[in-house]
């Protein structure tokens, strides 16, 4: 009889607030000077009172809004008792009881709930004597979600995390950039052959979606081979060795008896719903357009799911995307600009050419419309993309100016096929003859004439009339 692995997730994301979430330091935890973000509040002076920040929870609210959760009425902070050099109170405000969000579901995989606490500080090990502890991720307002134990394989579990990211970037609430730490993911993995659950072992450390794939499936293998030996699954947290795609014991898990949560004297109850920027209408309308409704609406007006994967899997890329249909371009418009966005000009962004930050999109719409009026064709638009990255330009102006634009008339096309000709008889005569190569040559040397802007269509037909 074979074994069912049952994995929960549970993941902390920083969110993107101005400010900490009980004090006015900056929220900055990465890239500054080691304690530069710091009060007497997250350090935890005696005296000093914490004052919860609004915009971190109606971040979280905005969040169980988007997964169709239930937001709680009633709603406390709570304190986590555990004595660690970078929890400077020797407690974590967190919640326990009545988190903020209940149940909802993404990407298939159900939650349980979603909380708002505090980060720790960062603790260095690596500097030389004894450690140091930077202060300037303590208080930082972290999102915490955990996912009921409904997945069951190592693929699911990465799939649910990176839908997770797109979301939190989506609504703007976090960055939720995996490297940086911005957000983190353990899992709780067990393995049995009946319905019974096995014994949980949570695992840390996982900072990419590849390292959450590679620890599920290495911990459901060891648990397996461990039962298989006669011997007990310990109940423990286990780290994530990249380097040697093993997990190791960290330390045995603690329970929620250890923590002695207990509501926070210092901090408010709350009526979620009798707070105005809280109601479910006003956390509505602060929320973007959410992927789902994206994928639809791009798949509406034409494209692939491979490209409507990227467009949405990429933030600069889809705003350009939402601004060309917030324009009103036509379906045909839309692809057309998607596959530029998609080819050329993501290829100028990673040549560093280009910030797509910067295209100008009045101008990149008259350049499509241009195309798919035949006014210049696909080598022109190639020559003026490097146009559109600036303000205030005519692109319609800019190709006036220095001629491109494609000569459709017949009369200019016939003069044009006429001085090949006489140019090159002798290839005419085996274009006469029938040979392939020879009508790409004409063609090539008609357009270098026109500098590329003959039209190749109208040209190619001309040059076939003369056959008869
Ligand atoms: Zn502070």
């Amino acid at each position: 009889m074979s074994y069912t692995p049952t994995i929960g997730l549970e993941v902390h994301a920083e969110l993107k607030t101005e400010t900490k979430m009980f004090c006015g330091c900056k929220n900055e935890p990465h890239g500054s000077e080691p304690n530069a973000h710091t009060c007497p509040v997250c350090l935890a002076h005696p005296g000093t009172l914490p004052v919860p920040n609004e915009s971190a929870i109606e971040k979280v609210l905005m969040f169980g809004n988007a997964v169709d959760a239930t937001i709680a009425t009633f709603t406390e902070f709570d304190r986590k008792n555990y004595f660690y050099p970078d929890i400077p109170k020797a407690y974590q405000i967190s919640q326990y009881a009545y988190p903020f969000i209940q149940g909802g579901e993404l990407g298939g995989v159900a939650l349980t709930r979603v909380h708002l606490e505090e980060d720790t500080a960062r603790s260095q090990h690596d500097q030389g004597e004894g450690s140091l502890v930077d202060f300037n991720r303590a208080g930082v307002p972290l999102m915490e979600l955990v996912t009921e134990p409904v997945i069951h394989d190592a693929a699911t579990a990465g799939n649910f995390a990176r839908e997770l990211q797109l979301l939190l970037r989506t609504l703007g609430i976090s960055d939720a950039n995996m490297e940086k730490g911005e957000m983190r993911v353990e899992a709780n993995i067990s393995v049995s052959k009946d319905l019974q659950l096995g014994t949980k072992v949570e695992v840390k450390n996982l900072n990419s979606f590849k390292s959450v794939e590679a620890a599920i499936e290495y911990e459901i293998q060891r648990q397996i081979e461990l039962l298989e030996k006669g011997e007990r699954v310990m109940q423990e947290t286990r780290g994530w060795d990249e380097n040697r795609s093993k997990t190791f014991v960290q330390r045995t898990k603690e329970t929620a008896k250890d923590y002695r949560y207990f509501p926070d004297p210092d901090l408010p109850k709350m009526d979620i719903g009798a707070h105005e920027p809280f109601k479910k209408v006003r956390l509505t309308e602060k929320t973007p357009k959410l992927l789902n409704e994206k994928r639809a609406q791009y798949r509406s007006l034409g494209l692939s799911d491979e490209k409507v994967e990227v467009l949405v899997s990429n933030r600069e890329l889809d705003e350009v995307a939402q601004k060309l249909i917030t324009k009103g371009v036509s379906a045909g418009d839309f692809v057309l600009a998607a596959n530029y966005l998609l080819t050329d000009i993501t290829a100028m962004q990673i040549e560093g050419s280009f910030t797509i930050k910067d295209l100008n999109v009045e101008a990149f719409i008259e350049m499509i419309s241009m195309l798919q009026k035949a006014e210049i064709n696909s080598r022109t638009a190639k020559d003026l993309l490097g146009e559109l990255f600036a303000p205030n330009v005519s692109i319609r102006a800019i190709a006036t100016d220095r001629g491109l634009l494609q000569v459709s008339d017949a009369g200019a096309i016939e003069a044009i096929v006429a001085q090949v000709i006489s140019e090159h008889e002798a290839v005419f005569v085996e274009f006469k003859s029938g040979k392939e190569t020879a009508l790409r040559f004409l063609l090539g040397q008609a357009m270098k004439i026109s500098k590329g802007t003959a039209n190749p269509t109208l040209l190619k037909e001309a040059f076939e009339s003369k056959l008869q």
